[in-house]
């Protein structure tokens, strides 16, 4: 699903993400973790296409990264730690927008769009305007569109940013259904969320990769 071989990504003199080398082949939620200015966004970004690395290889679902990002970009769910904003759309609208950026079919989008408000249970609002959502809800329009189309791999940047304990236990319990059917990188700085939601763990510390390891083993060691 994942391999990334020697990645690194530079901006100026930082060096954001440095060699950095995992092999992701399982469905599963794997967490990305470590303190503000890790390189975890980044990874993130790298992953889904939306950055490109400066040296190293990736290949993500099949796509090699020297054949261009729109097709990685196409084939998993993203969920940025800034999702753009747009205040003034319907929630359905919205998603219906991102299908047809992602290149769902006319035909396919409507019930793609369907299927990702129920997923997210987000029915009831899908003729409500973004601005007028609580942070949770808007947090959760932004896991609908990353999973629209079914992707097998979704990429979650913070996804318990600003949440609420009440609103983060539902996400949390929403990224646990969706890893039944899809392989789930999440990224956060707060181990309470790691331990509750991942099966392996991939600990980022000033651009490199300290640990990797399954959540057994890492409780066992401790
Ligand atoms: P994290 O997500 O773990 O907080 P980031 O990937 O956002 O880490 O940042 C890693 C490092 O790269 C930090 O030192 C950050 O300041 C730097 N960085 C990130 N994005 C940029 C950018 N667009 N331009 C310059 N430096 C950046
Ligand atoms: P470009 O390659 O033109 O710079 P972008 O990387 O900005 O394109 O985005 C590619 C497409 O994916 C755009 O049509 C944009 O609307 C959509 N997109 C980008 N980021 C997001 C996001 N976080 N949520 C939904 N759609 C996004």
């Amino acid at each position: 699903m994942i391999e990334a071989q020697s990645l690194t990504r530079r901006y100026g003199n930082t060096t954001a993400v440095n060699r950095v080398s995992f092999r992701v082949e399982h469905n599963g939620i794997i967490g990305l973790l470590g303190h503000n200015g890790a390189g975890k966004t980044t990874v993130m970004k790298m992953l889904s296409g939306y950055l490109e690395p400066t040296a190293g290889s990736l290949v993500v679902a099949g796509h090699d990264y020297a054949g261009g990002c729109r097709a990685v970009q196409r084939t998993l769910g993203y969920l940025p730690e800034d999702p753009p904003v747009y205040p003034d759309m319907m929630v359905a609208d919205y998603l219906d927008y991102v299908a047809t950026c992602k290149g769902i079919a006319r035909e396919e989008r409507s019930r793609a769009v369907r299927d990702a408000l129920l997923a997210t249970e987000l029915g009831t609002r899908a003729l409500d305007r973004i601005d007028t959502l609580s942070r949770g809800l808007k947090q959760r329009v932004g896991v609908a569109q990353a999973i629209l189309g079914n992707p097998r791999l979704l990429i979650l940047d913070e996804p318990g940013n600003g949440l609420d304990p009440e609103q983060n236990r539902h996400m949390r319990e929403l990224i646990q259904r969706l890893a039944r059917r899809a392989t789930v990188i999440l990224s956060t700085h707060i181990l309470q969320e790691v331990e509750a939601l991942c099966e392996r763990v991939l600990i980022m510390h000033e651009g490199r990769i300290a640990l990797d390891a399954g959540m057994a083993d890492l409780r066992r060691s401790c």
